[in-house]
């Protein structure tokens, strides 16, 4: 199985693409605009469909993954959520820093 994008309804809103923890959704500027999943390294994971806003994104239930790719794609998605996660505590430490330089300033 790998997950596909309905073209015609597709908006090109591009948060599918930010979603994708393996980084398999393509944005073509030329010809027609369009988003499109490279099923190769799609993992199955479901947040494409889950963030889309117009429901096209469904599934390809006979595509038959190679399982060389697919542990390669396995492993991308891991080492994107660890960046994904590091960046978000990076974010609230300086939230926290912010915060704490506001509230002594106030004092
Ligand atoms: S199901 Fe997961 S891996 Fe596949 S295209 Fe969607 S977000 Fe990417
Ligand atoms: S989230 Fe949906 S509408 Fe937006 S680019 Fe992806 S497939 Fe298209």
């Amino acid at each position: 199985m790998a997950f596909v994008i309905e073209l015609e309804p597709c908006i090109n809103c591009g948060l599918c693409r930010r979603a994708c923890p393996t980084e398999c959704i393509h944005y073509f500027t030329t010809g027609r605009r369009t988003h499109v999943i490279d099923p190769a390294y799609c993992i199955d994971c479901g947040l494409c469909a889950q963030v889309c806003p117009v429901d096209c994104i469904t599934t390809d239930p006979l595509y038959v993954h190679d399982a060389v790719v697919l542990a390669e794609a396995k492993q991308h998605a891991k080492a994107w959520a660890r960046r994904r996660y590091a960046r978000e505590q990076a974010a609230k430490e300086q939230a926290l820093t912010i915060t704490r330089r506001l509230t002594t300033a106030r004092e």
